[in-house]
């Protein structure tokens, strides 16, 4: 039951408002029933005093024996209050007059029997008087007394004064009290839980209501974004980053499509051109041995662009989902930048291209021989491709403070300045058509984009350092701590 958020606040919500309500009706109780208590007492000694001067105008001149006991019977008749009980007692604490012995009607005792004056609880009462504290609460029935002790002098002998007061009216407004919060805290606690709940749904019906669209949302319709109420509550901030989630999600989902796109589209041109020469090929019976060498070797050649356009794109794929296997280890990176510079040769002697090495020795790499051999090969290759006969390409390696930097520079046409941000993207080629055309060229512009991951997966970076008429150079970092 508790799985829903809106329940939970509700329940918290209401659990907080019960904890202060019960905290502050204890506070208030406490409160009151000390403040009563206090004016209890400083009412008995009102009652003493006036008690006191009333007992002292009543003493006559001349004392008698009597005369104490009359003073304080007249004492106790001109104070008569509901719930007030005077005691007037020898020194040792004999009771010689109550009020209660009076006239009836002179007070309401609440069950007070005169035996009582002998209970222990007045007792101690009585023997408070003249002490600092000289109060004491007897119990005694329901409710009980409050006590206040004195001592009285008169005639040169000392009495002592008790005055008892019910506590019942302190009892029955500390009830009212109770009974009042005993049945206003469950109501405002039912207030409250419905008051948490109506908020908690209302605040949490743009999240249900997110929940919803979210459902719908689905590869057929993902421009759809959720509504953004309030932009800067928290609730909006939320639809506002679910939202920034889905731009990236449609933007890699709309990245793959074209990927795909574009690698059916690569890989229709030289599979059509193996089906097309090959139907011509045999659509004679009869054709001589050069006839079928010449088309053996288009085939040969289109297959080879084909193996080509699909292992840099399983490598792409793989990079891509970080699982392209990377093995690393300690080599040198002069001499694999001779080693690819051997290979391209033959590439370059056909192009009439002068390969210019400028190799630092002792250049200590830790990273993938293979990997690095295939991005310095990519870089080589373009260079000579896109560099005329008679040019020159131009093999730098060297070591700057905490890096190692690979420059290929050639004196190719140059790549035109709006083309230079695009040509790491997949598929892109400057000049398409004259690569298509070029069969033998192979590209399918995903060499740089592989050489880019190369460098990166090394921590490093390649980027096109320069490029204009009088040619191009391509740089890449890579980081010598490697090392
Ligand atoms: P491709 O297989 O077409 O060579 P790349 O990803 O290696 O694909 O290169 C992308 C594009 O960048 C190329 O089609 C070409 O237009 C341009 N390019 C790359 N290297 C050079 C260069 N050295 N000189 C001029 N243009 C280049």
């Amino acid at each position: 039951m508790l799985d829903s958020v809106r329940l939970r606040l509700t329940v918290w919500y209401t659990a907080a408002v019960g904890v202060v309500l019960i905290l502050l009706a204890c506070l208030t109780y406490f409160l009151y029933a000390r403040n009563i208590a206090q004016r209890t007492d400083s009412n008995l000694v009102e009652l003493t005093d006036a008690f006191a001067t009333t007992f002292n105008a009543e003493l006559p001149d001349e004392i008698g024996p009597d005369a104490p006991v009359k003073a304080a019977r007249e004492a106790m008749l001109e104070h008569r209050f509901r719930g007030v009980v005077f005691v007037f007692q020898d020194a040792e604490g004999q009771p010689l007059l109550s009020s209660l012995d009076l006239p009836a009607g002179a007070m309401s005792n609440e069950h007070l029997t005169p035996e009582m004056f002998a209970s222990p609880g007045f007792r101690a009462a009585s023997s408070l008087a003249g002490s600092p504290r000289p109060f004491r609460t007897i119990h005694i029935g329901r409710n009980g007394f409050r006590a206040y002790a004195r001592p009285l002098s008169a005639a040169g002998r000392t009495f002592i004064l008790v005055v008892l007061q019910s506590r019942r009216p302190q009892r029955e407004l500390l009830d009212d009290i109770r009974s009042t919060f005993l049945l206003i805290i469950p109501i405002a606690l039912l207030l409250a839980g419905f008051g948490g709940y109506f908020l908690a749904r209302k605040s949490l019906s743009p999240v249900a209501a997110m929940a919803s669209k979210a459902r719908t949302i689905g590869a057929a319709n993902l421009h759809d974004r959720l509504g953004v109420a309030n932009p800067r509550d928290e609730l909006g901030q939320l639809a506002i980053s679910f939202n920034e989630l889905l731009d990236r999600v449609e933007e890699s989902f709309e990245r793959q499509r074209r990927f795909v796109a574009d690698a059916s589209h690569e890989l229709r041109t030289p599979a059509a051109i193996l089906r097309g020469e090959s139907e011509v090929t045999l659509s004679r019976p009869d054709r001589s041995p050069a006839e079928y060498r010449e088309a053996l070797t288009v085939l040969r050649d289109e297959s080879q662009r084909l193996a080509h356009i699909i292992e840099d794109l399983f490598t792409l794929t793989r990079a891509d989902a970080g699982q392209y296997p990377i093995s690393l280890r300690d080599f040198y990176l002069d001499e694999l930048a001779s080693d690819v510079l051997r290979h391209a040769r033959s590439l370059a002697l056909a192009k009439n291209i002068t390969l210019i090495p400028s190799i630092e020795p002792e250049l200590l790499f830790h990273g993938d021989e293979a990997l690095l051999r295939r991005l310095l090969l990519n870089l080589l290759d373009n260079a000579i491709k896109y560099t005329p006969a008679g040019g020159t390409v131009t093999l730098e390696c060297k070591k700057s403070s905490a890096q190692y930097i690979v420059s290929v520079t050639d004196t190719g046409p140059g790549i035109s300045p709006e083309l230079q941000s695009r040509i790491f993207e997949r598929f892109f080629r400057a000049d398409k058509v004259r690569s298509r055309s070029e069969t033998d060229s192979g590209g399918a512009g995903l060499g740089l984009s592989i050489a880019r991951w190369i460098a990166e997966a090394h921590h490093g970076r390649l980027e096109l350092a320069r490029s204009d008429a009088s040619g191009s150079t391509f740089s890449v970092t890579l980081p010598a701590s490697q090392s």
